[in-house]
């Protein structure tokens, strides 16, 4: 057999497998699915006039998300980045402070940095949770940091680093024990962005509980959706006070005076999308249930494809395999682009991971440790369909 004929055959064998899973059609890369209360809920806040900003929905999927994620305060806003954005400024990030985050991550993490006027400083991945790289990043803050007056201070650019924020990709938790001693060590506050990772457990313990705060993203192609919307988790009572304060414009509550005591956020979620949050976290562990099947089902397609290895949930973690992911090797990302665009010319979704964040012309200057990892990584990682919807029994 010619070069030429073993590359094509390897093209053909992972569209194969894919299709074997997904079968045949228009196959979104994750849809969401409103077979529970939606309606029935979305149609009381019409009914009863509630949609915007006043109304019990928002109370009651607060409070659902605390008895989910075991978190003790729950603050609903209305993105992911937003959520973001405002757990780090919490967390104490100021102006001209840095901020470390993953080069690979989707740009609303460095975007909700930059947008207190903060500097993302880029930090490695790591292969076995897709994760911040803990080992390289203790290095590199032991020869590239200071501690003066008690924060952490880059010695090139003489700027504190405030925070870390890890990532738990496609929902895999990072390395958390690592991560928190790293913070301790170097005086980092820890803000989690769990955007991809409700319903994920890191030794038995939600991820976004860990860091001083933490924050989710109820966006359409997440594990469970609002139309648009996120949350701030935090164990904080005066954290978790504040949030709900500067999230609604800083009022101080009167039955009719309009008194602001400092510059507020107008980031509270409408009634009408908590509704659908309250519906849609009801179905939620069967959603993750079906989804961790669907990987099981990957596995088996992929089982005799020696080339492509599919991510499987780190040590001691369960997730929610929010997307399914393959990594393919030295010799194979060369063909990365051939299965992207055979799968979407059939219809099927999959598509790369993000180009790294310090690639982007924005953050072009941003400080950076080697992200080796990350890059390698970044031309190796292909996401396939993931919508609980796809797991079909006994296949
Ligand atoms: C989805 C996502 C966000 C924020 O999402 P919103 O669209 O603003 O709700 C933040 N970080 C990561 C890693 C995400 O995947």
């Amino acid at each position: 057999m010619s070069r030429n004929q073993l590359s094509i055959n390897f093209v053909n064998d992972v569209v194969a497998a894919i299709q074997n899973v997904v079968g045949a059609g228009q196959i979104a890369l994750h849809e969401p699915n409103f077979d529970g209360n939606e309606w029935k809920y979305i149609k009381d806040c019409l009914d009863s006039n509630y949609v915007s900003s006043v109304g019990k929905y928002v109370d009651e999927f607060e409070q659902a998300l605390v008895t989910y994620t075991g978190a003790k305060y729950a603050i609903t806003v209305v993105n992911g980045t937003a959520a973001l954005q405002i757990a780090l400024k919490l967390a104490g990030v100021e102006q001209g402070d840095e901020v470390l985050i993953p080069a690979l991550t989707f740009v609303a993490t460095a975007n909700a940095v930059s947008y207190l006027g903060a500097i993302p400083h880029f930090v490695d991945s790591e292969i076995s949770t897709l994760g911040i790289n803990t080992g390289k990043l203790r290095e590199y803050l032991e020869s590239n940091t200071e501690l003066k007056a008690g924060a952490c201070f880059n010695k090139e650019s003489n700027r504190p680093i405030r925070a870390l924020v890890p990532m738990h990709t496609f929902g895999h938790p990072s390395l958390l024990d690592e991560i928190l001693l790293i913070g301790q060590e170097f005086n980092l506050a820890i803000v989690e962005d769990a955007a991809e990772s409700l319903g994920s457990l890191y030794k038995g313990k939600h991820t976004g509980t860990f860091g001083k705060l933490g924050t989710l993203s109820f966006n359409g192609n997440k594990t469970i959706t609002t139309g648009g919307g996120g949350a701030i988790l935090t164990d904080n009572e005066s954290l978790a006070r504040r949030a709900k304060h500067i999230t609604t414009t800083a009022k101080l509550p009167h039955k009719w005076e309009f008194d602001h005591d400092e510059i507020g956020f107008n980031f509270r979620m409408p009634n009408i999308n908590a509704a659908l949050g309250c519906a849609q976290i009801e179905k939620i562990s069967d959603k993750i249930a079906l989804k961790r099947r669907l990987f099981q089902n990957y596995k088996e397609a992929f089982s005799s494809i020696s080339e492509v290895t599919l991510f499987e949930e780190p040590k001691n973690c369960h997730s929610n395999y929010w997307l399914q992911t393959i990594i393919l090797n030295d010799q194979t990302e060369k063909f990365r682009d051939s299965i992207l665009e055979e799968t979407n010319l059939l219809g099927i979704s999959t598509r790369p991971i993000w180009k790294l964040i310090c690639d982007l012309g924005p953050y072009n200057n941003s400080p950076s440790m080697n992200l080796d990892v990350a890059r390698k990584l970044s031309r190796q990682i292909i996401n396939l369909p993931s919508s609980p919807s796809l797991f079909v029994g006994s296949k």
